[in-house]
């Protein structure tokens, strides 16, 4: 009798035996690589956003998109960046936004053949996968339209340029966006990057935990509730990733959910081959649980 009761209980939590479809995020993943590296400046990135902006336009109900013109920290030439800001369900006052970065490193400069210190990387895990998710959650929400809430998806541009050391250089996209952008701000912010690891593991980034305990407890409570041991009861390093730059814009309680041990970080290895869909899988279904029960609240 207390297993059923249990099986119960817990089909009752999973509102809808929401199922994210982790291998068609991975396709995402896979056409953003086939670009190629989507720096900006790049041909890719140029390409890239076109591709952006036509995936989002017939399922979102609104895509706002701010131009801005940057200095290369490294070389010091102007640059112009794009950032993007996805709405579903417009009306909706209570709002919560999924962030990612689209751009990719410049140069390999973790790669351990010094030939290669120059060449920018495909960024397979690093860019192509938190943009991949967030295509797939959108997917998702224009099928499963939303009663109650809103979510927001932006899509930063320049996040990884910056040099090690530096903390004002990185995350320039999302500097850019909480200067310019004057509109209602959502509840919580979570940053999704490098999750896409042929073995994930979702450790407690530092400024995540600092800036935004209660998220922290009911994302990494959901994926208890799931069943997926990936995400780890374990505090890491802080990291300055997009929501670092978004809270102090912002102030709004913001977490990263990041795998930053993967091996081909900033490397010409960091490529399709090297990742896998099962992060993207775990990921988006904590993700998707989240909105829905907020939905149903
Ligand atoms: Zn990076």
């Amino acid at each position: 009798m207390r297993s059923i009761f249990f099986i119960f209980f817990i089909n009752f939590l999973l509102s809808n035996n929401l199922d994210f479809d982790g291998n068609n995020a991975f396709n995402y993943l896979k056409a953003q690589c086939e670009i190629g590296p989507r720096h900006p400046g790049s041909e890719g990135h140029a390409k890239l956003i076109k591709y952006l902006k036509s995936h989002f336009t017939s399922i979102s109900d609104t895509i706002e998109v701010y131009n801005d013109t940057i200095n290369h920290p490294v070389s010091n030439k102007k640059i112009e960046i794009t950032n993007l800001l996805i709405r579903h369900n417009i009306k909706a006052n209570e709002r919560y936004l999924f962030m990612a970065h689209f751009d990719t490193r410049d140069r390999a400069d973790k790669d351990k053949d010094p030939n290669n210190i120059n060449n920018p990387i495909i960024g397979a895990n690093d860019g192509a996968s938190g943009v991949a998710l967030l295509m797939e959650i959108s997917n998702y929400l224009n099928k499963n339209p939303l009663g109650k809430i809103g979510i927001d998806i932006l899509l930063v541009d320049a996040e990884d340029m910056g040099r090690s050391g530096y903390k004002d250089e990185w995350g320039l996209g999302t500097q850019s966006f909480v200067k310019t952008y004057t509109g209602a701000l959502p509840k919580y912010a979570i940053c999704v990057d490098m999750i896409a690891d042929k073995n994930p593991i979702f450790k407690i980034e530092g400024f995540s935990y600092q800036y935004a305990k209660d998220l922290v407890y009911e994302i990494w409570g959901i994926a208890k509730d799931l069943g997926y041991k990936e995400f780890v009861w374990q505090l890491t390093g802080a990291i300055y990733d997009d929501h670092y730059y978004y809270y102090q814009g912002t102030k709004v309680p913001s977490i990263d959910i990041i795998d930053f041990d993967y091996e081909h970080w900033h490397t010409i290895d960091d490529t399709v081959e090297n990742c896998s869909p099962k992060g993207l899988y775990i990921v988006g279904n904590v993700l998707l649980e989240f909105i829905y029960r907020k939905d149903k609240r």
